[in-house]
């Protein structure tokens, strides 16, 4: 399928702050990559378009029973100038799954690769060039078919979005205080966890929100069913520095498969560290945070890569991990990623792709 581009005639007019204000998906770039799928035609009119508001029927089905996906991905330039992307193929075949999972759509992947590209390339005056910064890619699928029932819709469109985002780490790379929901959950077995689609955060503003109130940055979420064994945290998965080995809940359905957490996970097997992918206990966690024996605990995904968690909120306990402090693991795999990620850092995996 050809992708026909029509160029904005604004080009220039719209704001863009220096990087240091850049924040997070606050800005959006001139263009925008959108494709329309019918059941009789599939999808069709692949096009590149000034950036607008989409048109939607009230009844649109996505707005009643959320038949949505979505990825997040980052461009950066590279240290040779040139533009670079980070395992797209991965977000790809994600998006592909979850779209299954809620019986919308999939996007053949080499056309989807090429749109990334063909939009980014018309685009790359838009990403930041300071340290730390990137263009977010959010790759976007919607059910617009005007209609009430409950069923899959006949009718969906597919668009990408760029923005360009600042350091996530402005004031350097500190720990985190996360709270822990022993009430509130995110995922259950059987549902949609292993999906990036939107029903799945909605539901989590209102943890946040409180644990904001009370100073914690985040939350970690466990379990539906016991609330004993620890899941994710916020929009990141989980990892555990226990003595030597390296620890991270499996994938069991409920827990979202970060590329990142992928990334970490062989970068340690590289380094010949000990990596178990197992359940862990909220309770065996606190209690290795007080003997000592918990190292460090970070956080990853796509936006701030690694983030290192300094202290855990419990039943009315605060628990320091390490100090406080960010532990030499998290930083030398945030040193690594980023390396790898801005061509700085030989990339021994393929997984930096030069897009021009
Ligand atoms: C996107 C996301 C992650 C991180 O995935 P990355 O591919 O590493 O960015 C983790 N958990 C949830 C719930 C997510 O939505």
């Amino acid at each position: 399928m050809e992708i026909k581009v029509i160029k904005s005639t604004k080009i220039g007019e719209k704001p863009c702050p220096p990087d240091s204000e850049l924040g997070f998906g606050m800005y959006t770039t001139d263009h925008m990559f959108l494709m329309d799928w019918t059941h009789t035609d599939g999808w069709q009119n692949a096009r590149i378009e000034p950036y607008r508001s989409l048109q939607l029927d009230p009844a649109a089905m996505v707005l009643h029973y959320n038949q949505e996906v979505f990825e997040g991905l980052k461009a950066y330039y590279l240290a040779d100038g040139g533009i670079g992307l980070f395992r797209p193929g991965k977000n790809i075949e994600r998006m592909n799954r979850s779209a299954r999972r809620m019986v919308m759509p999939e996007i053949e992947s080499e056309f989807f690769l090429q749109a990334l590209k063909e939009l980014i390339q018309l685009e790359r005056n838009w990403i930041p060039h300071s340290e730390g910064t990137s263009l977010y890619i959010r790759p976007t699928m919607i059910a617009n078919e005007p209609a009430l029932g409950v069923r899959p819709s006949n009718q969906y469109i597919f668009y990408i979005i760029l923005s360009p985002v600042g350091p996530y780490y402005p004031e350097g790379f500190n720990p985190t205080r996360i709270f822990v929901s022993d009430g509130y959950i995110r995922a259950a077995s059987g549902g949609v966890g292993e999906a990036k689609t939107s029903g799945n955060y909605g539901p989590t503003l209102y943890v946040q929100k409180e644990a904001s109130a009370k100073g914690y940055t985040q939350v970690l979420w466990l379990d539906a069913r016991e609330r004993k064994f620890v899941e994710e945290v916020g929009t990141s998965n989980i990892f555990f520095c226990l003595n030597d080995e390296l620890i991270t809940p499996p994938l069991e359905g409920t827990i979202l498969p970060g590329i990142t957490r992928d990334s970490v996970i062989q970068l340690a097997n590289h380094w010949a560290m000990k990596v178990t992918e197992r359940p862990i206990a909220i309770d065996e966690v606190i209690d290795s945070c007080k003997s000592g024996a918990m190292k460090e605990m970070f956080a990853t995904g796509t936006a701030a890569v690694i983030s290192p968690v300094g202290e855990i909120g419990y039943k009315d306990e605060n628990i320091q991990i390490a100090g406080g402090q960010t532990g030499e693991l998290s930083r030398k795999l945030y040193d690594e990623l980023i390396g790898i990620q801005y061509g700085r850092l030989e990339d021994p995996f393929g997984w930096r792709m030069p897009i021009g």
